[in-house]
């Protein structure tokens, strides 16, 4: 049994986690013990505290299963339990892992050139600059294929980038953006591809604008981002991106960390709703000596489990070389919609308490609701799904 103080792996799912795995997810518990009392604060004043992304590298948090000359590869399970456990602690702080090291990370550790690696992955890796993957604009969310972002060639073989971007994470944190543009260069023959860009945030023309408003992950920014006339030098194209495909592997590699990401939050409330059931008491007797109390958390119980087992078995595949893409959609479908679930239920098992911030279930329930929607929404999911068993697309 392994977590504590209260017991939710019944079945043992990662009883048997020893050596570098054990070790990884300690360092995640480093950081929770670190930021923990912190969280609800933070989250109440919507404030990022930027210096927990360098305390995030120095612990080793961000490299994930990326192969990289200098980096030490995680295992997708030392990922997965990284993933669950620092969003079993905080929420935002999920958000800046998935951000900083599955989406900026990964996207220059496979199609950067050896002179943008050389520069960035060691920084990006340590937390010491922070990264953002810029895909989604205003007017293209779930059809982001359809993005209009141009980066036009210049004669001189620079780029220049033109459109807006919306949602990006770290997007407005002086670090550096991977930017996904369409190519503009007639009789090129990228002309008219989707291909990712490295954009400094200091370069002239860009402009990121943190997002207000938020009533979810308030621990983090996400920015609304204009680009007028970014001028970038010819080596600023990631030379391995070709095409809109690329985006998609960097989101399908990232969909399993969003199903860990949703066991993490789903743990902590199911956690949260049996300790007061244990404690409060109603009618002269505690809540959990009522059938009805004992049925729903039973309910959660099952879910709960579920969950980890989709994620062990996702951890396994992956490892494996077999894993394919919509089999991490599978794994983001179910827990998300389960995470909703049993947090509305510990909510509600935690009655009014349930809905200050300090209880934090009210917490994990509103961040629950972004990584619903991030990397591709529920319905999403379930077109992809959709084409795969039946062989036929319903996207358009
Ligand atoms: P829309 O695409 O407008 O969807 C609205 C609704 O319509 C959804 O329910 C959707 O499922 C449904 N829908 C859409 N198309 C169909 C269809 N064909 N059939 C049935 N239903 C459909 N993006 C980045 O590039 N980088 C980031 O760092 C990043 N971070 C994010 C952080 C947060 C907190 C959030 C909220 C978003 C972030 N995103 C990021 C963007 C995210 O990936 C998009 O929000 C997501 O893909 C959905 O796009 P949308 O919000 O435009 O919704």
């Amino acid at each position: 049994r392994v977590t504590d103080p209260l017991d939710t792996d019944y079945y043992g799912v990662f009883a048997d986690i020893g050596g570098a795995e054990r070790d990884a997810w300690s360092r995640a518990r480093v950081l929770i013990s670190e930021y923990g009392d912190r969280s609800a604060a933070q989250w109440d004043a919507g404030d990022y505290d930027i210096s927990i992304v360098r305390r995030m590298g120095e612990l080793d948090l961000f490299v994930d299963g990326i192969e990289h000359e200098g980096l030490t590869a995680l295992s997708p399970l030392a990922a997965g339990l990284i993933n669950m456990e620092i969003s079993r602690g905080d929420g935002s702080l999920g958000t800046v892992l998935a951000v900083q090291g599955g989406l900026a990370l990964r996207t220059l550790a496979l199609f950067g050139s050896d002179a943008q690696k050389a520069q960035y992955l060691q920084p990006i890796a340590r937390g010491e600059v922070l990264g953002s993957f810029a895909l989604t604009e205003p007017d293209h969310g779930s059809d982001s294929v359809s993005l209009e972002t141009r980066a036009t060639r210049a004669a001189d073989g620079g780029w220049i980038i033109d459109g807006a971007k919306k949602w990006i994470g770290n997007g407005a944190s002086g670090g550096v953006t991977f930017v996904w543009a369409r190519v503009e260069s007639p009789g090129a023959d990228d002309h008219g591809k989707v291909r990712c860009f490295l954009v400094p945030q200091e370069a002239e023309g860009y402009h990121g604008e943190p997002i207000t408003g938020k009533a979810s992950l308030r621990g983090i920014h996400q920015a609304h981002i204009t680009l007028r006339g970014v001028t970038l030098p010819a080596n600023a194209v990631l030379p391995g991106s070709h095409s809109f495909k690329d985006a998609s592997t960097v989101l399908y590699a990232t969909r399993s960390g969003v199903a860990w990401s949703a066991l993490g939050h789903a743990t902590a409330c199911y956690e949260a709703a049996l300790q007061y059931s244990q404690q409060r008491e109603q009618f002269g007797k505690r809540l959990a000596a009522f059938q009805m109390v004992q049925e729903r958390l039973t309910q959660m119980l099952s879910e709960l489990t579920a969950m980890q087992l989709y994620c062990r078995h996702l951890a396994d595949l992956e490892a494996s070389g077999g894993l394919r893409p919509t089999q991490a959609s599978l794994a983001k479908y179910h827990n998300t919609r389960t995470a909703r679930r049993i947090a509305a239920t510990a909510r509600d098992l935690l009655g009014g308490n349930g809905i200050l911030l300090e209880y934090g279930v009210m917490q994990h329930m509103a961040d629950i609701e972004a990584i619903h929607t991030y990397e591709g929404t529920e319905s999403i999911q379930a077109l992809l799904l959709g084409r795969d068993i039946t062989g036929v697309s319903a996207f358009a």
